[in-house]
């Protein structure tokens, strides 16, 4: 493989080449604004709630609208924007937007984080449960502990509730959907989860928000 620009080091030769340049969106190359439609300096499409754009009927979505460049982001502001182009009230709700990393461990989160409610002095509770107090993951062999932890936050201002947690992929979408429906981690740790399975962590989480019981911890900020 060879390099380019100004420092580049001589061409070496790899077993594997991980591919990591990023996105951009491409908004400076679509002519936009001879349909009057602004662009940012970046190339994104400023749009409201609804998706559209400056130009009321025109609307702009996914990857050209705003950050973060995410395929199911894209994928929920085409259905709002098709669906208030057919005449319906809906409007987009972006603190909804779970992130996923594939790394080993995993990792994914939704709504609020505790680094950015730490930053903007929000009040907040946190309930944790370590993987090694979870006979399924046990079984499964992913025992690594408190590092890997499902952790969830309760947030008590700005939104009626909301929630943040640090879970394996697949786990994610009942955080979101407690985010989405306002239910706080007390709601989740009050739901009955299957044994043995890693969704019991979320409750065990979710129950260590209020300091209840089993091996779940909890903090408050
Ligand atoms: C390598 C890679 C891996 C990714 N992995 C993930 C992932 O794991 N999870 C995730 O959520 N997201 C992932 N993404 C991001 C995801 O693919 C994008 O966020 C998503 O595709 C954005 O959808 P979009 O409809 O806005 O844009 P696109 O999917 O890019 O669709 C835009 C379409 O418009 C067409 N087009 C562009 N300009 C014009 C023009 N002037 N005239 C006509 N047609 C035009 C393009 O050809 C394209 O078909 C990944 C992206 C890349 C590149």
């Amino acid at each position: 493989m060879s390099f380019a620009g100004e420092k580049a080091p001589a061409p070496q030769t790899f077993e594997h080449v991980l591919v990591a340049v990023g996105r951009v969106p491409n908004g400076k190359t679509l002519s936009a604004e001879l349909a009057g439609v602004k662009v940012s300096e970046r190339g994104f499409i400023p749009v409201d709630r609804q998706m559209r754009t400056n130009v009321p009927h025109i609307f702009a979505i996914g990857d050209v609208a705003a950050p973060p460049l995410l395929a199911h982001k894209a994928m929920h502001e085409g259905k709002v924007a098709a669906e208030v182009a057919a005449g319906h009230k809906r409007a987009a709700d972006w603190r909804v937007i779970p992130s996923v990393a594939y790394t080993d461990p995993e990792i994914a989160w939704v709504g609020l984080t505790e680094t950015e409610a730490r930053a903007n002095g929000t009040a907040f509770r946190k309930g944790a449960f370590p993987w090694v107090a979870n006979g399924r993951s046990l079984s499964l062999g992913r025992e690594e502990g408190s590092p890997s932890c499902c952790s969830i936050l309760t947030i008590t201002a700005c939104w009626a509730a909301a929630s943040w947690a640090v879970t394996p992929v697949e786990l994610i979408s009942e955080i979101a959907l407690a985010v989405e429906t306002g239910c706080d981690g007390a709601d989740i740790g009050l739901t009955i989860h299957p044994h043995p399975t890693l969704t019991e962590t979320i409750a065990g989480a979710g129950r260590g928000v209020r300091g209840h019981a089993d091996r779940s911890v909890s903090a408050k900020k």
